[in-house]
């Protein structure tokens, strides 16, 4: 069998559904496969056909292109992703390829052939090529079957601009819309389970995530703090992080202890770190906070306590998480990659100071009044005064 040129093609379908939008969302996707495949044996990216075409390194393995496969299966507006070959619009070499793509599969006992053509100045139309390229086939590879109902492997050839595309290795995408096409959030970041997940999903969405963190320093160990690196660095893979703000909130928290009655603490703690993730948002340009709660999941997020975190800030609070179950969340952090990171122990600010009996149906009355004997605006100045911050590398962002 020949050497042929290496290709993904990738599919999106959801983009093609955005109408008027559909260029700008093409061209970013190919500006995030750009970046996110620099450190891959590959030397074009270009759009064909409503598909993305990404050409391999000549010198390019097997393994290599599955290691791009891999890379580009989890990026945000991927569908598909289909690893095969580029070759001439000549029917012997597109057999002699479809060989090599089917090779490429490994273990399977039965394949079917699905060819198209764009265009008819291609003499063999998409019937026939089914016929001669499945004949092929059946003699290259004498133990498969061919069968037409849910086949193990579908060989597609399809003959567009000037170049047959033939593959036979296909994997599902996460799906979801390139990072970058649905403006900015700031998501609080813990170092738990819920909000990794959550800033996640809605980098799927197409949003730029911009993670706020509060760790309990200086009256905690800077634990969570590295956790949240590492768990930025897991969502930075996939372009979906593009910095963290770091708060030192520990002081702020034992001052509030000390102020406010035991059982609106936490309400009046979150209270602040909205506010802060707010005064944030507005630095980023960004339209929305993110959280990870999940209704009636701990004390705080019932219906009466969202009402009173909410009230603090006027940016849309978006909860992905807010209907998922604990098991499902544990399901996607594993997917994702975080939950190892997520599951160890840190003393974040949560678990500082925390009242025996917190608040679960806050009166909104009584939390505004607590909060009237703090110097809210006074803090927050201050905050943003010794912010930190640490950059990852989102290619949809530019500071
Ligand atoms: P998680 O698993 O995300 O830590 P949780 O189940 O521990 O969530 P809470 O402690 O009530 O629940 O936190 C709810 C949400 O508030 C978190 O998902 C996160 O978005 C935000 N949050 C909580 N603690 C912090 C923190 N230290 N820094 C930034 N955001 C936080
Ligand atoms: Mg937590």
């Amino acid at each position: 069998m020949a050497d042929y040129q290496r290709i993904c093609l990738v599919h999106y379908h959801e983009i093609g559904l955005k109408g008027r939008n559909r260029s700008s969302f093409e061209v970013r996707l190919v500006r995030n496969l750009e970046a996110l495949l620099e450190p891959f044996p590959v030397v074009q990216i270009k759009r064909i056909s409503g598909r993305i075409l990404v050409v391999l390194a000549g010198d390019c393995s097997y393994e290599d292109a599955c290691g791009v496969e891999d890379a580009i299966q989890y990026i945000p507006g991927v569908a598909r992703v289909s690893c095969g070959y580029i070759c001439d619009r000549e029917i012997d070499i597109i057999n002699d390829a479809a060989a090599c793509a089917l090779h490429d599969v490994g273990v399977f006992e039965s394949f079917k052939v699905a060819a198209r053509r764009n265009h008819t100045d291609f003499a063999i139309d998409s019937m026939e090529m089914n016929q001669i390229v499945g004949a092929h086939l059946c003699e290259q590879f004498p133990q498969a079957k061919v069968k037409m109902k849910e086949p193990d492997v579908e060989v597609r050839v399809e003959v567009i601009q000037g170049a047959a595309y033939v593959y036979a290795r296909s994997l599902r995408g996460i799906g979801g819309l390139p990072v970058g096409v649905s403006g900015r959030v700031i998501c609080l970041l813990s170092s738990g389970i819920d909000s990794p997940v959550a800033c996640w999903r809605m980098a799927r969405r197409g949003a730029v995530c911009i993670g706020v963190h509060f760790s309990g320093r200086p009256a905690a160990e800077a634990t969570s703090e590295y956790l949240v690196d590492d768990i930025a660095h897991v969502l930075e893979k996939t372009g979906c992080i593009a910095r963290v703000y770091v708060v030192p909130f520990g002081e702020y928290q034992r001052q509030i202890a000390a102020l406010v009655p035991p059982d609106l603490r936490v309400i009046i703690y979150r209270r602040l770190m909205f506010k802060v993730a707010e005064a944030l948002a507005h630095k980023e340009r960004a339209r929305g906070l993110v959280t990870g709660e999940s209704l009636g999941q701990v004390a705080s997020q019932t219906l009466d306590n969202i009402a009173a975190t909410n009230d603090a800030v006027s940016l849309p609070v978006l909860r992905p998480l807010i209907g998922s179950d604990k098991l499902e969340i544990i399901q996607q952090a594993q997917d994702l990659g975080t939950f190892d990171i997520s599951s160890q122990d840190a003393t974040d600010c949560c678990t500082l100071f925390m009242p025996r009996n917190p608040e679960t149906h806050a009166k909104l009355d009584k939390v505004r009044e607590a909060e009237q004997l703090l110097p809210i605006d006074a803090w927050i100045e201050h905050i943003l005064e010794e912010i930190e911050v640490k950059d990852y590398s989102c290619p949809a962002y530019t500071s």
